[in-house]
């Protein structure tokens, strides 16, 4: 299990809306986008597999601090259209 500290994941958001979580991979530093069920305590179900070709990182995460999406921070992300 790896854990995923706040600096490193981020919601992208449309209005008020949280849309999705990002994170930053731990192995190569692209982003990759969580589709994947967030437990309260932060862990993410399934594990996730980076993005990246090429990129081998394929882990079980939590996102610390995870606050069940509910607090906006300036790491989180507006959604330009
Ligand atoms: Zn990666």
């Amino acid at each position: 299990m790896k854990d995923i500290p706040r600096s490193k994941w981020h919601r992208v958001l449309k209005g008020l809306e949280p849309l999705s979580v990002r994170i930053v991979c731990p192995t190569c530093g692209g982003i990759s986008r969580l589709d994947h069920d967030i437990a309260d305590n932060g862990c993410v179900t399934p594990s996730v597999v980076c993005a990246n070709e090429g990129c081998s990182f394929h882990r079980w995460i939590c996102l610390v601090d995870w606050d069940k999406g509910n607090i906006l921070t300036s790491m989180d992300r507006k959604l330009e259209e």
